[in-house]
């Protein structure tokens, strides 16, 4: 096997070259956001100095230039995660975007009273609250697939739950705060045998392991560009052409119509039905060169060298003292979920921090997942391919200080 160039990688995150505290950095929240290699950064300022013209109104060439560009990106995207069609890709502004475009338009066309929206206990907020509005404007219901001690889907729970009612199943691919790898594959497939679509969250795996649309058969999937090393206000929702064509748009606006009058509106074909407005075509353009970089180095050579990272976390978590793990499943991804000899998460992420360690502290946007598990919250390394394992070490280092401080 080839040795993964991380030090050369790391020479292309400028960021990554910062002193925190007179430490150097170690970015461990890289599933809140993830830090951008130069030639994004550079793809945007290019843009904003030589070529900024908005795309799809005007006849002048910059114009022109930049709806090329912008179309290039969807085509970029497309090909990134194996997408039939590119009328299939469209731009929002983010996963959540994403999520409350497939509520809204879905629920309004498709939600009666005493319908059932499926979703699992280990969701982020932007998977449940867009679907408990809808929910509660359509008299629906939310049901919730329950999840085992390790962090697992419970299936045989979700087959029991799969049942006449159920109009929609919703559910993250990756695990924000637990890592869990979903079976998404079986469960689309389980639900597809009902007749029931779903919706995938991909915004925590997108970036860690390459995916298929037409393999994984999913109806719609959602990411976000600020967590594929993309810029911030950029994101994608996919959704099969039989269903975009079904669904009324989100939001209104220009060119989204195909002609406006007082009386009546007619709307664009797909992808533009539902890209209402400018749309954020440099964030667009930024996250498909982002897409070209990752895809450059390649989502299996990045898989296999996350895994190493995660292997030498996970053996090194578990042995320490008085440290309880929440997400041990065997099929996940480097990110660690975990509250140290009952020091306060916050205290802990504090202290981290004054070693130049970032990590997240909190609930990670997924407090029913916390009432789960009945705690508060816990500290939340997430790692990527720019890791090294000498910052996991250096992260040991820092829970031994708090455990000698604190504990
Ligand atoms: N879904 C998951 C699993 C996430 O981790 C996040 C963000 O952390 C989101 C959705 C929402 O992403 P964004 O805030 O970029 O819209």
């Amino acid at each position: 096997m080839e040795i993964f160039p991380v030090e050369r990688i790391r020479e292309d995150f400028p960021i990554l070259k910062q002193h925190v505290y007179g430490k150097p950095l170690v970015y461990f929240d890289n599933g809140a956001t993830t830090q951008k290699p130069v030639r994004v950064i550079e793809t945007i300022n290019r843009i904003h100095r030589e070529q900024n013209a908005s795309i799809h109104r005007s006849v002048n060439w910059m114009s022109d230039h930049m709806t090329q560009l912008y179309e290039d990106a969807r085509k970029t995207i497309r090909a990134f995660i194996g997408a039939g069609k590119i009328s299939e890709i469209i731009f929002t502004a983010g996963a959540t975007a994403s999520i409350n475009a497939v509520a809204f338009s879905f629920g309004e066309t498709f939600l009666e009273p005493g319908d059932e929206v499926l979703i699992s206990t280990m969701e982020h907020h932007s998977n449940i609250v867009p679907w408990q509005l809808a929910c509660e404007r359509r008299g629906a219901r939310l049901k919730v697939i329950p999840i085992t001690d390790a962090g697992t889907i419970e299936m045989d729970a979700y087959r029991n739950l799969l049942g006449d009612k159920t109009r929609i199943v919703a559910v993250t691919h990756v695990s924000n705060t637990l890592g869990t790898i979903n079976p998404v594959k079986e469960m689309i497939r389980l639900a597809h045998e009902r007749d029931i679509p779903v919706l995938v969250d991909g915004a925590q795996a997108i970036q860690h392991t390459a995916v298929n649309m037409v393999d994984l058969d999913c109806d719609f999937y959602v990411f976000s560009g600020h967590k594929v090393y993309g810029p911030t206000g950029i994101g994608i929702l996919y959704g099969k052409e039989q269903w975009l064509e079904r669904l009324p748009p989100y939001q209104g606006g220009g060119d989204m119509i195909d002609r406006v009058t007082f009386e009546k509106t007619t709307f664009n074909e797909l992808p533009f039905k539902f890209e209402a407005g400018t749309s954020n075509y440099i964030g667009a353009i930024g996250m498909a060169e982002a897409v070209a970089y990752i895809s450059e180095i390649g989502m299996q050579a990045i898989h296999e060298y996350e895994t190493g990272l995660r292997d030498y976390a996970a053996g090194l978590l578990s042995a320490f003292p008085g440290l309880s793990q929440y997400g041990t499943a065997p099929d996940k991804t480097a990110i660690f979920s975990f509250v140290l000899n009952n020091v306060h998460p916050f205290d802990t992420g504090m202290i981290l921090d004054k070693f130049g360690i970032a990590v997240r502290t909190g609930t990670h946007c997924t407090m029913p997942l916390m009432n789960r598990f009945r705690i508060e919250g816990t500290v939340r390394a997430s790692l990527c391919f720019y890791n090294t394992h000498q910052e996991i070490d250096r992260l040991m280092e820092g829970l031994q200080t708090v455990t000698d401080m604190l504990a």
